[in-house]
């Protein structure tokens, strides 16, 4: 059985250090949720919060419909991986993995069951009787997975547990931690700086920023739809580029002419236009600007095309498949339909109402 779990407006402070600034979550029954964020941004705080190894400086953790907030952590459903994976050296993989259960009194033959069947779904099954010294990094963190897993937790919290594995052992665990979640019947809530595990794994993304939840949607509508600057540069690759430009009245000037802005946009003095890699074309649109070509880096079947924007020398990406054409010192004229661009108000706010025309100069 999982359990949903609810947080109301926790705050953790140490001393003057607001760590986690009043943040409302409800993290889904059976969910993988993500708590995604710059380091420091107040993740692992959050996550140990949920867990009771640190206890909010207010606010309340609700675990199904059981307050949490004043148990201790051996009383709440979870369990929890952590990056630097604690491994028991003078024990085999199989005793680091039947650890919890033997503790907790199982029998010999039904903790060696859980053990097999918890390292066959993580492909350490022939490691199981080695030493914890003679397996890779990966596989060390695979048993970590296997003595949280074997615990049959109705949560599973995982604090950046990837974090110093290599590239490929990360892709393939990125699969393993999604089918684990599907066998087993539990709530994960995984803690990660991380965005392409952010986007590629979750039901659900809580983009975390100073001690806030920022935003906190499904990984789509956080790429398309982003309520902030914050969100929209540190979810997706390349980052969105964000250009700034003078308000006057209720248009702003761009290089290719003078955009009509929303009602909401026109108490700026400047505006803040973001536009993704992927939706600026070098056949340009209805917002065009000028940019020299600085390097073309290839990506497999994409490109990106890192440039500089003549005017006002800002470093602005393009994603294209189609580069025959282009080389570094080249100057070209990039643009970007209106309705793929967002505006943000000085303090990095989303405008959402729509740029509604263009009027040529
Ligand atoms: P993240 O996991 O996102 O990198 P943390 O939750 O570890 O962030 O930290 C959030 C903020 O709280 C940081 O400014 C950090 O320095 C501070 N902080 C975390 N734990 C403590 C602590 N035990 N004592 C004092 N400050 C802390
Ligand atoms: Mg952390």
């Amino acid at each position: 059985m999982a359990k949903e779990i609810t947080l109301d407006g926790i705050t953790k402070e140490y001393g003057s250090i607001v760590a986690v600034n009043d943040v409302s979550l409800t993290i889904p029954d059976n969910e993988f949720v993500t708590l995604v964020g710059p380091s420091g941004s107040g993740k692992t705080t959050l996550l140990r919060i949920i867990s009771g190894l640190e206890s909010p400086t207010s606010g309340r953790i609700t675990i199904g419909d059981q307050d949490v907030t004043d148990e201790s952590p051996q009383d709440r459903p979870l369990s929890m991986v952590f990056q630097n994976i604690a491994l028991y050296p003078h024990m085999t993989c199989r005793e680091n993995i039947n650890y919890g259960p033997k503790i907790h009194g199982v029998p010999e033959d039904e903790r060696n069951e859980r053990a097999e069947q918890a390292a066959q779904s993580l492909q350490i099954a022939d490691q199981l009787d080695k030493s914890p010294s003679e397996l890779s990094g990966g596989q060390q963190q695979r048993v970590a997975l296997g003595r949280a897993f074997v615990e049959d937790p109705e949560i599973l919290l995982l604090d950046e547990p990837m974090s110093d594995l290599d590239a490929k052992l990360k892709e393939e665990l990125r699969v393993e931690f999604q089918r684990l979640h599907r066998e087993l019947d539990a709530t994960f809530v995984y803690v990660t700086h991380d965005q392409n595990e952010a986007m590629t794994m979750s039901d659900k993304i809580a983009v975390m920023r100073s001690g806030t939840v920022e935003q906190f949607d499904a990984p789509e509508t956080i790429f398309h739809d982003p309520v902030s600057e914050h969100v929209a540069t540190f979810i997706g690759t390349p980052s969105t580029n964000v250009l700034e430009c003078e308000v006057d009245g209720d248009v702003a000037q761009l290089e290719s002419g003078t955009v009509s802005l929303p009602e909401a946009a026109s108490n700026e003095e400047r505006i803040r236009i973001g536009i993704r890699p992927q939706y600026l074309s070098i056949a340009g649109g209805d917002i065009e600007f000028d940019v020299d070509i600085d390097v073309i880096e290839p990506l497999g079947i994409d490109y990106v095309v890192h440039t500089t924007t003549v005017e006002g020398n800002r470093e602005v990406n393009v994603v294209t498949e189609e580069v025959s054409d282009l080389e570094p010192g080249d100057t070209i004229t990039v643009g970007a339909a209106l309705d793929e661009i967002y505006l943000f108000a000085a303090d990095g706010e989303r405008i959402r109402a729509p740029i509604t025309r263009q009027t040529e100069v």
